[in-house]
């Protein structure tokens, strides 16, 4: 299967880090699609690509082979939570850039034995990292109706419906699959073709995020960055949805250290929405350390 990931902001990226040099952290390297424009950008720029996604390595790894032969890419399965640790490794005190782009990769959501994608039949899986033990089947078959009901409400921003469809899983249960999830998801929303997105976005977004402490991670990671950063170096974070953004816009206000380059977040074009769905929800925000 050929798999492929349209990195989204590519232009808007170049436009704020495109003449740094140095050592650029990615913390969310993917297939590599960033990494790959700010190396193509620059010969004077060098990535540190992290990711728990083993598949999507060896894919970057494969993909960007020749950057790797330079010593101007370095590939590492890590959380970027543990950044300070891969950094320490290669004897890096600072870095000169730091990028993240939240979310789920394309081939993440195409293949459907990884279990993300509502429209694709697949093992309730969801896992970034296979080598973690939680999953969305143990998610969906044991976790308690409250508990459901209150991941649905908060983290999918279901506020109207969030308990019934709780109270649907759990009767429902064994659910073994994703195909299954969106049939019960089916019954358990009202009008649910009246909606902008798939009925079952925000469910499958709640449980993903819950399954990867997605937001969690992001909130432990963001005060290391201060330290991370040599003044003058700059972080862009790519975010998929308002939990996200909020978090990061938060962040940055509170932070002395880091001085906000962007008020309001950097959105995609028309023009890249429409070549690329996936960016349509996509907000840019970008600091630099003081
Ligand atoms: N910018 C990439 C795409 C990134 S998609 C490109 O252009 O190809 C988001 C990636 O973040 C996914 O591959 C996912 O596995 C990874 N990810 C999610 N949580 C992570 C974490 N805590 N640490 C490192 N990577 C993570």
């Amino acid at each position: 299967m050929n798999v492929t990931h349209v990195p989204v902001l590519v232009k808007e990226i170049l436009e704020y880090f495109g003449h740094i040099e140095g050592v650029f952290l990615d913390c969310t390297v993917g297939l590599g699609g960033h990494a790959e424009a700010i190396l193509n950008n620059n010969s004077r720029s060098f990535v540190v690509g992290l990711d728990v996604d083993e598949e999507a390595l060896d894919i970057a790894r494969r993909r960007l082979e020749h950057f790797i032969r330079e010593g101007r890419l370095k590939l590492f399965k890590s959380s970027y939570v543990d950044a300070r640790k891969v950094l320490n490794q290669l004897s890096l005190d600072t870095v000169d850039a730091i990028l993240m782009d939240l979310g789920v990769s394309s081939m993440q959501l195409e293949k459907a034995e990884r279990g993300f994608s509502f429209n694709r039949d697949g093992p309730l899986d969801m896992r970034m990292d296979k080598e973690q033990t939680v999953t969305a089947y143990e998610v969906v078959n044991f976790w308690d109706e409250e508990t459901l009901s209150r991941i649905i409400f908060e983290y999918g921003e279901e506020k109207r419906y969030s308990r019934r469809i709780a109270r649907y899983i759990v009767q429902n249960r064994p659910i073994k699959t994703t195909k299954q999830l969106v049939e019960i998801l089916a019954r358990a929303i009202p009008n649910k073709f009246d909606r902008k997105r798939h009925f079952a976005t925000k469910v499958f977004q709640a449980i993903r995020i819950v399954v990867n402490s997605e937001l969690d991670n992001l909130k432990r990671f963001l005060p290391n960055v201060p330290e991370l950063l040599r003044s003058g170096g700059r972080i862009g974070v790519i975010s998929f949805h308002s939990l996200e953004d909020r978090v990061v816009k938060e962040f940055f206000k509170s932070e002395p250290r880091l001085k906000q380059l962007t008020k309001k977040p950097i959105t995609p074009k028309e023009s890249e929405i429409e070549l690329n769905p996936r960016s349509r929800s996509a907000k840019l925000r970008i600091a630099e350390r003081v």
